[in-house]
């Protein structure tokens, strides 16, 4: 807890100081990357478990820095959002994205994360949409990832995006799932094509606790719901093993490769003859 005693007083002041400069360098580095396009996709392999097929790829935000060097999206989004830059930053992701995945095999899909505040400008999937059509990508293999955390804030908002961009064969996929507490009949009711079994449930597969049972009960819900499952955070084979035995999931993790640059995933593409 931030006392107001001395020794507390002693012990955080020189940290948060700190931490305040750290934050105004993350700001003016963020105002002035995006000018310069420092922001760049990475992109991270998706998976169809049974046959180990190459689905598509999620495509993450990275940012290179000059003076921070490799900053990863769980720093430099939140900031964003907080100066309202989130939208700007995102949009020109998905153009350079879009712009890659053109040149894939064309049974490839690419995933993008949309943050829960692009979702309350009424003008979103508009705004998408145009976007989307700008680049010639086709819309069935576009996957737009939303945060279960998404629900609580507007359900009627989310359920209008939704099937705005489902109208133009847009897919959408439940990210996080099992982290958010949603309200499962105001789920059932959304039309989301996926569900993304959160990371933090998977990775604990290989373990001793209970993580197996509760994989277990989101994979049976979704079935019920007839959506495909995607667990995050393949970490290993016995991770692998465990999900083999839930039947047909999708999965992505570091099993099958970290998140890669577009030239990197562009030649990895190229050894699998899926350019
Ligand atoms: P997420 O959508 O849940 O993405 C998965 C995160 O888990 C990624 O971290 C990925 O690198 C990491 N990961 C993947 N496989 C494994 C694994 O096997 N083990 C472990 N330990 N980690 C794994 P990353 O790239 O740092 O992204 C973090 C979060 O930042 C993402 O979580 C997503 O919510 C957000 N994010 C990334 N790019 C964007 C973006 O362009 N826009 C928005 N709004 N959010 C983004
Ligand atoms: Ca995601
Ligand atoms: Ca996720
Ligand atoms: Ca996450």
């Amino acid at each position: 807890a931030k006392g107001r005693g001395r020794n507390c007083h002693v012990w955080f002041e020189p940290r948060m100081e700190s931490d305040f400069r750290f934050r105004r360098e993350l700001e003016n580095g963020i105002r002035e990357g995006l000018g310069r396009g420092e922001f760049v996709p990475y992109y991270e392999r998706q998976i169809a478990l049974g046959s180990g097929e190459l689905t598509g790829f999620e495509m993450l935000a990275r940012w290179h820095s000059p003076k921070l060097g490799t900053v990863l999206p769980e720093v430099f989004i939140p900031v964003a959002e907080d100066m309202e830059l989130i939208s700007e930053l995102s949009e020109q992701l998905i153009r350079r994205a879009l712009d890659d995945a053109k040149e894939w095999d064309a049974n490839l899909s690419l995933a993008i994360n949309i943050s829960p505040l692009q979702l309350r400008d009424p003008w979103f999937a508009q705004k998408l949409l145009k976007i989307l059509s700008e680049s010639g990508f086709p819309p069935h293999r576009l996957d737009v990832e939303i945060t279960e955390s998404c629900l609580h804030e507007n359900p009627a908002m989310v359920r209008s995006i939704l099937v705005s961009l489902k109208n133009q064969g847009v897919r959408v996929s439940l990210d996080d799932f099992g982290t958010g507490y949603s309200n499962l009949s105001q789920l059932r009711s959304l039309p989301f094509d996926r569900l993304k079994i959160d990371r933090s449930f998977v990775t604990e597969l290989g373990g001793e606790s209970d993580s197996g049972a509760m994989v277990g009960a989101i994979v049976a819900l979704g079935r019920s719901m007839g959506m495909p499952i995607v667990a995050e955070g393949v970490e290993n084979e016995t991770v692998l093993a465990q999900l083999a035995k839930l039947g047909e999931l999708e999965g992505q993790g570091y099993f099958y490769g970290h998140p890669a640059d577009a030239a990197a995933t562009r030649e990895m593409l190229r050894k699998e003859g899926r350019l």
